[in-house]
């Protein structure tokens, strides 16, 4: 029985955006096959493994694994590895076709995957963390590689469970770096990989106020999260923008200062007490509230579905900077976009940590590094061109963002597997 995906199918936001792009393409050129476009949504492969943890008390347990590699006909699979326990198969389908969608729209030489455990790594010690990681690699060490797929630190990931993957590896297939991305330097990490996705938000931040003539040196930006993206994005949009940061926020809730948050004293506050509540700095509230308090730019940056029905008319902000991958249901979306809010789609705002990526597996295969300055105006590079390029095709057509970003790539991959012949 075939698979294809019609409209009438219920599918979640990333198919429906992907719907809408296929739409779009078809009306600029009627010559595609529409089927063959919608094909470009199904995953090429799922793996679902049972990963085994001799506990440190001796017990035996299990948990379920997943690689699924999406679509590879621009390049080798690409995408992180996450550890969390809502981690399944079809979150990791709907991120691995994220992933083949925003290695294409900013144009580097990639597909999309995503996995991981469906584990919460704070329930283990660190020799259990090991274990399992070294496990887990075992079961997919043939379905990675340096040219099939190569992973990268996701939520709850990060350069030490990247060192024991690359370890695990290259034990078995030889000293071999370029089978992971986000290594610490000390094994062949890039620099500024570390702040490389928050960076590329400042960048994509800095083109939208730019579009839309938001004076960025009195702009009140919120950031919902608070983890890698949100601490380095937070800093490098004061410090190189001169915009004011005055919403942060953990898992268990977030503060908010019209006048702005000192986001040093935040982090050490997070760091000591595991969360914000109690911080001294800003008002305490819920992550939802957070979301809909007064501000020019929202920055949500935590897990998927940030935007939905029920906040969407409630948004502030003038420019909404997707920094969570998934960051808005599809109906949210349609009232964002009646509501004439301007939304920088994941796809492009998060994809400066791949980008960096990308240029950590060149300095892999050509044993080779670059200095910060270099990684930085390349990153720059890549995300100004990918910016201009859908915000172009978003003006030449009148699309959203959204909708541009997905036809930039949806054609990218459609046009690279047709001259692959497949
Ligand atoms: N996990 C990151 C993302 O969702 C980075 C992936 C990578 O570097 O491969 O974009």
């Amino acid at each position: 029985m075939s698979t294809t995906i019609s409209k009438k199918t219920t599918c979640d936001a990333v198919t429906t955006y992907s719907l809408a792009a296929i739409d779009q393409l078809l009306k600029m050129d009627p010559s595609l096959d529409p089927d063959f476009l919608r094909a470009i949504i199904k995953p090429k492969r799922e793996i679902v493994v049972e990963v085994p943890l001799r506990r440190d008390d001796g017990k035996y347990v299990t948990y379920q694994g997943y690689r699924v590699q999406h679509n590879d006909a621009r390049g080798p699979f690409k995408g992180g590895l996450r550890y969390h326990p809502s981690v399944d198969v079809k979150e990791a389908r709907t991120l691995a076709h994220l992933m083949s969608l925003k290695t294409a729209v900013v144009n580097i030489p990639y597909g999309g995957g995503k996995g991981g455990i469906a584990v919460d790594p704070k329930t283990l010690s660190i020799g259990e963390l090991e274990r399992l990681t070294r496990n887990f690699t075992n079961l997919i060490q043939h379905n990675i590689g340096p040219h099939t797929d190569i992973p990268a630190p996701d939520v709850n990931t990060n350069g030490q469970i990247m060192a024991w993957i690359v370890d695990e590896y290259s034990k078995r297939h030889g000293h071999c770096p370029g089978v992971i991305t986000g290594k610490p330097i000390e094994l062949g990490g890039s620099l500024g990989r570390d702040e490389a996705t928050g960076r590329g938000v400042m960048y994509c931040t800095r083109e939208a106020a730019k579009e839309k003539g938001v004076n960025l040196t009195k702009a009140k930006v919120v950031f919902q999260g608070f983890g890698n993206l949100a601490s380095f994005g937070a800093r490098l949009i004061e410090q190189e923008l001169g915009a004011t940061v005055i919403g942060l926020s953990s898992s268990q809730g977030a503060i908010y200062n019209k006048n702005g948050i000192d986001i040093d004293a935040a982090e050490v506050y997070y760091k000591k007490n595991r969360g914000l509540k109690g911080f001294k700095g800003g008002d305490f509230m819920t992550n939802d509230e957070l979301l809909v308090q007064e501000c020019d730019i929202l920055i949500p940056s935590a897990l998927e579905k940030a935007i939905t029905l029920a906040n969407a008319s409630k948004v502030k902000a003038k420019i909404l900077v997707e920094g969570a991958n998934d960051c808005t249901e599809a109906d949210a979306d349609k009232v964002l976009e009646e509501r004439g809010i301007f939304v920088v789609p994941d796809i492009l705002a998060n994809a400066g940590g791949v980008v960096v990526s990308y240029f950590e597996w060149v300095q892999n295969l050509d044993n080779h590094y670059w200095d910060l300055p270099q990684v930085r105006k390349e990153l720059e590079k890549i995300m100004v061109a990918a910016y201009s390029k859908v915000s172009g095709l978003a003006t030449e057509h009148h699309l959203s963002m959204r909708t541009a970003a997905y036809t930039v790539a949806i054609e990218r991959i459609a046009r690279a597997m047709m001259l692959r012949g497949m």
